[in-house]
């Protein structure tokens, strides 16, 4: 029998990303001179797309957007065979306004994913069901998400969730959530998502009770992966419930670069763990792992797609 090819559908938003730089950020009110202004290829899906396929991944970005990205897609050697351009709606847009720490605030406008709909997701779903992973994030409308969730499901096609940004529409959550294979949250995700205000996420054993609270509320997910910055993240899997592994990248991996901006460090993590379960076929703490280095490198470079690494860059450790 001809082997299938191994590919990463990506459902979810593509924006304009505005960057302004500043020394601090500014409080509500205040005016304050900023240092720099870049704008750049952004948006969640659209990002881990971009660097899934940086890694020499295949990988299909569903998106309603315009010429210039569907553009950048095929640059970067992200298929587009379900990405639409509707005529007269605007682009949506991030405005990001980054300290001199790296550290960030993001305000997103969404546009024309706001009209990424179930029907759209219909439409693909030869291509979902086909692929080894679907990536989702909350960017978009959540019925198109929990439509694509529930397509893949019906496939042997495993899912990831990125709980970003979060909702407080918690039924829809939990449809959501009974369609997940892995979930991926941050800090902040997390302390919303377990509903439990004593998270403390400087404590990794308090981290490991909010991944398992997840764990138990949401009985179709296996693994619960929550990053944590500079941390790493802790993984947490269904069958193994008490106990958690803590994996972060490894010490020479920013090259002794200092960090400069950590925007899209989630996707850039996201993207490059779908390309190791996907195309190198790790298991996934191996594939955490990498995924971990691949985004220390972005850290220390401005942007989000124009800061991630390229295959040719990893040490061969990680190739
Ligand atoms: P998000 O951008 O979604 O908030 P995080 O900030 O937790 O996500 O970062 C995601 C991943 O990116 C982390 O798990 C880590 O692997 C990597 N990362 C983020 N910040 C740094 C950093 N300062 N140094 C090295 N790696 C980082």
């Amino acid at each position: 029998m001809e082997r299938q090819e191994r590919y990463i559908c990506v459902i979810g938003a593509s924006n304009w990303d505005m960057f302004t730089y500043c020394d601090r950020i500014p409080v509500i009110g205040e005016t304050i001179k900023g240092t720099d202004f870049k704008v750049s290829f952004g948006g969640k899906a659209a990002n881990q797309a971009v660097q899934a396929s940086l890694l020499n991944t295949k990988s299909l970005g569903d998106d309603v957007f315009g010429n210039n990205t569907l553009n950048n897609f095929k640059i970067r050697g992200v298929s587009v065979e379900h990405v639409n351009i509707v005529p007269g709606v605007p682009s949506g847009c991030a405005s990001i306004t980054v300290d001199k720490e790296g550290s960030n605030n993001i305000i997103i406008v969404g546009g024309s994913n706001d009209l990424l709909g179930e029907q759209d997701v219909i439409e693909a779903t030869k291509t979902i069901q086909n692929a080894s992973y679907l990536l989702c994030q909350l960017e978009v409308n959540l019925k198109t998400t929990l439509k694509a969730l529930s397509i893949a499901k019906e496939s042997k096609c495993k899912t990831i969730l990125n709980v970003s940004p979060v909702t407080n529409d918690t039924e829809m959550l939990m449809n959501m959530l009974g369609c997940v294979d892995i979930l991926i949250v941050n800090e902040v995700e997390l302390i919303k998502l377990s509903n439990d205000h004593q998270v403390d996420v400087e404590n990794l054993e308090s981290v490991h009770h909010g991944a398992r609270e997840l764990l138990r509320l949401h009985i179709m997910v296996s693994d619960v992966i929550v990053t944590l910055g500079a941390k790493g993240c802790v993984l947490v899997n269904r069958l193994s419930i008490d106990k958690y592994q803590h994996i972060k990248h490894r010490d020479n991996a920013t090259m002794g670069k200092p960090v400069v901006d950590t925007t899209g460090a989630g996707d850039s993590f996201i993207g490059a763990l779908a390309h190791y379960l996907t195309t190198s076929m790790l298991p996934l703490a191996e594939s955490i792992e990498r995924a971990c280095n691949v985004a220390a490198i972005c850290v220390t470079r401005y942007g989000t797609q124009t800061s991630y690494a390229t295959f040719l860059e990893l040490s061969p450790e990680d190739q």
